[in-house]
C-alpha cells in the first residue's frame, strides 16, 4: 500500500493529547440517498448526542426527498416534469445548487452536465439497461447545460426543451454532507466525520490524532490503494465500480460524458480533496470526466483542491501538490 504525505497537511509528528474532558465518540450508521452513510463525532453532553445524530439523519434525509430523480414528488422531479412548459420557482437552496452546477459546467468545459440525464434515465445499472443506439443518437445532443435556464430575479429554472433531464447526482451527496458538517459545527462539535456514498468530510481530529480515510482498490474490492492522512478537509472518490454491469466485455457505469451519451472509461477511479463536499463532489465527477491529462490540469489550476487518478491501466497519477514519500 503506497503512503502519502500531503504538503499542506504535513503531519510534524507531535503526540497531541486527546481532550481529558468527558466528551465521549457516537456514530452512527444508516442508509440515504441509495446509498451507505455514516456520522461520528465527539461531545461532551451524552443526553444531547442521541438528538445530534438524529438531526444529521433527518438532514440527509429531507436533501434526498428534495433532489432524488427517483421520487415522484420530489422538487427535481417536479422541474423535470414542468420545466419545459413554463418557469419552475424552486427553493432557495436548490437554486444555489443548479448554479454551483452550472459553475462547474463551465469551469470543465461540459464535462459536468446535470443535464446528461437526458440520456442517463434510460441507463439502469441493477438491470443491466443501457440506451440503444437511436437513443444515444437522438438524446446525447439535448446533453447541454446551457439549456437549462436559470432566472436569478425569481429563482426559477426553465428548459429550452421538452427532451430535457436534469439529475443532481453527481454534487447532492457534497451538498448533503457540508450541510450536515455545519450542524455539528453550530451545536459545538469539533471532531467528526461524515460520509455518503463516496462523499466524506473530516473536522478537528480523531481522538488527537489525524483522521484516515483509504481510498478503495478499484479493481479489488477488499483492498485499498492508499490511506491518506487528513485534517479539515473534504474528499470524494468517483469510481466506475459502484454502479456498473460489463457487457460483451465493455464496462457501463453511472459517470457519463456529455459529448457521447456513454459511459466514461478513461479513469478507474478519481478522488478529489478539497475544502467542502460540495466543491469535492462535483469535481470528481467532472475530473472523472475529463481524463487523467485534462483532469491534472484543471487541477493544478485551482487553490485547495488535490487529485488521486486511477487510469485507465490502473496507473496512479496525482496533482502537483501531493508528494509520496518517494518523491
Ligand atoms: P456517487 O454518486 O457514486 O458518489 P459520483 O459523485 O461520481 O458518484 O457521481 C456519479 C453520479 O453523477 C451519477 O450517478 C449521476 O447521477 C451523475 N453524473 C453522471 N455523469 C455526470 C456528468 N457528466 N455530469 C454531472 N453529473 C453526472
Ligand atoms: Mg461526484
Amino acid at each position: 500500500m503506497a503512503s502519502f504525505l500531503i504538503k499542506r497537511l504535513l503531519f510534524i509528528g507531535l503526540l497531541i493529547s486527546s481532550c481529558s474532558c468527558a466528551a465521549e465518540w457516537y456514530q452512527k450508521q444508516f442508509e440515504v440517498m441509495g446509498t451507505q452513510a455514516k456520522v461520528e463525532f465527539e461531545f461532551d453532553d451524552s443526553k444531547y448526542a442521541d438528538s445530534l445524530i438524529e438531526k444529521v439523519v433527518a438532514e440527509m434525509h429531507r436533501i434526498d426527498h428534495l433532489m432524488s430523480p427517483y421520487k415522484s414528488d420530489s422538487e427535481l422531479s417536479k422541474i423535470n416534469q414542468k420545466a419545459s412548459q413554463h418557469p419552475v420557482i424552486i427553493s432557495d437552496e436548490l437554486f444555489e445548487l443548479l448554479q454551483k452546477s452550472e459553475y462547474y459546467s463551465e469551469l470543465t468545459n461540459g464535462a459536468f452536465d446535470i443535464s446528461f440525464s437526458s440520456i442517463g434515465y434510460l441507463y439502469d445499472f441493477r438491470k443491466h439497461q443501457r440506451p440503444d443506439k437511436v437513443q444515444i443518437k437522438a438524446l446525447t445532443p439535448q446533453i447541454n447545460y446551457q439549456g437549462v435556464r436559470l432566472n436569478k430575479v425569481d429563482k426559477s429554472v426553465k428548459f429550452v426543451n421538452d427532451k430535457i433531464k436534469i439529475d443532481l447526482g453527481g454534487i447532492a451527496k457534497g451538498h448533503a454532507v457540508d450541510r450536515c458538517i455545519d450542524i455539528l459545527v453550530k451545536n459545538g462539535v469539533k471532531n467528526a466525520f461524515i460520509n455518503a456514498g463516496g462523499d466524506s468530510r473530516v473536522i478537528g481530529k480523531k481522538n488527537g490524532r489525524l483522521w484516515y480515510i483509504g481510498i478503495r482498490h478499484p479493481r479489488d474490492e477488499g483492498k485499498l490503494i492508499v490511506n491518506l492522512p487528513l485534517e479539515e478537509v473534504a474528499i470524494s472518490t468517483s469510481g466506475d465500480y459502484e454502479r456498473f454491469f460489463i457487457e460483451d466485455g465493455i464496462r457501463y457505469h453511472h459517470i457519463i460524458d456529455p459529448k457521447t451519451g456513454d459511459s466514461v472509461r478513461k479513469s478507474q477511479s478519481v478522488t478529489i480533496l478539497a475544502n467542502t463536499s460540495t466543491i469535492a463532489d462535483a469535481l470528481s465527477t467532472s475530473i472523472f470526466v475529463l481524463g487523467s491529462q485534462k483532469g491534472l490540469e484543471l487541477v493544478n489550476k485551482l487553490p485547495n483542491v488535490s487529485a488521486i487518478i486511477i487510469n485507465e491501466s490502473g496507473k496512479m497519477m496525482y496533482s502537483d501538490d501531493l508528494v509520496s514519500p518517494n518523491g
